[in-house]
């Protein structure tokens, strides 16, 4: 079935085959470096699998190349919109100025019938003024292959309200946001997204854990960017079965389901969408609600929000 995906980064998705052939690595070691193989021990173990995208993510010919292979991807898995996130800053290793580094992105993404846009992500841990040029590039590029801004990184050791003035500046800008919360940190890094702005929330699944969170993103119609493999992969839950994406779902909560990192959870939406139906017997009628949602919520026109859910229901 057709799917939208909103919560993706092109630095867990790069195919091993690219690693292998632009690192110079057997293919069994490329796999084992930017895949993990087994649950890791926490959001910092999993984080580390990034390492090895990075390091060819250098150049305007790489970057152009990862993206344009992600949009065929995206295309195989019958996505038909999807807002891919990565953070600019990460890839100034080699000189790169942070416009040249978008301009290679949106091109690769561009080279594939597929719509995208692009978030740009500001780190937890990097500079305000780092975190302030991501702000600026998004107005910059708003309406032109860039759709928002988002906060992501190591959510426990850098709380999100150590980005609050950040935020505020984005606010006055007009620049809409989302921020990855309620996946490392509890239920108030949720409660504490929403206040500061967030309309949309990066997995936001331990929302769970606190009534005042849920009544939150109920009364404020918040969405929730829901990954399960992800969430399997950083250790917050044994099994998919304990995932709380059915209890949240039946609360009326706006639920999207998405990958997080391809190739970092070896997983993509089809595989995803099939794993939900084994264990919570979700009915098509489930996953059309669902990407409804997500259409719905995604940082785009009204007019291609009409054309995106026509599209889906074709
Ligand atoms: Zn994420």
């Amino acid at each position: 079935m057709k799917k939208v995906e909103l919560h993706l980064h092109l630095d867990g998705s790069i195919r091993p085959t690219t690693i292998s052939e632009l690192l110079n690595l057997d293919l069994k070691e490329a796999i084992k470096l930017s895949t993990l193989e087994k649950k890791s021990n926490s959001l910092k173990e999993y984080l580390e699998k990034f390492d090895i995208p990075l390091k060819i993510m250098q150049t305007k010919e790489n970057l152009e190349r990862v993206a344009k292979e992600l949009a065929e991807d995206l295309l195989k898995d019958q996505v038909i919109y999807a807002e891919v996130r990565f953070a600019p800053n990460k890839h100034l290793e080699q000189g790169l100025t942070l416009e040249e580094v978008i301009n290679s992105v949106l091109k690769g993404l561009s080279k594939v019938k597929i719509k995208t846009n692009l978030i740009l992500c500001m780190m937890r841990g990097d500079s305000f003024l780092k975190n302030l040029e991501i702000i600026k590039l998004a107005k910059k590029y708003l309406n032109k292959g860039v759709v928002t801004i988002d906060l992501a990184g190591n959510e426990a050791a850098y709380p999100v309200m150590e980005y609050k003035e950040l935020f505020e500046i984005a606010k006055k800008e007009g620049i809409p946001f989302t921020i990855h919360a309620g996946e490392a940190d509890n239920a108030e890094s949720v409660m504490n997204a929403i206040t500061l702005g967030a309309t949309r929330i990066g997995h936001g699944v331990r929302a769970i854990e606190k009534e005042e969170a849920l009544n939150l993103i109920k009364e404020k119609n918040i969405t929730l960017e829901v990954c399960p493999k992800s969430n399997l992969d950083t250790n917050m839950y044994n099994s998919l079965e304990e995932h709380p994406i059915k209890k949240l779902y039946d609360m009326g909560i706006n639920i999207t389901i998405n990958t997080d990192n391809r190739t970092v959870s070896n997983t993509t939406l089809t595989k995803t969408y099939e794993d939900l139906t084994h264990t919570f017997h979700f009915a098509k009628e489930d996953f059309i609600k669902m990407n409804e949602a997500a259409i719905k919520s995604a940082f785009i026109s009204i007019l291609e929000k009409e054309e995106l859910l026509k599209k889906l229901h074709e």
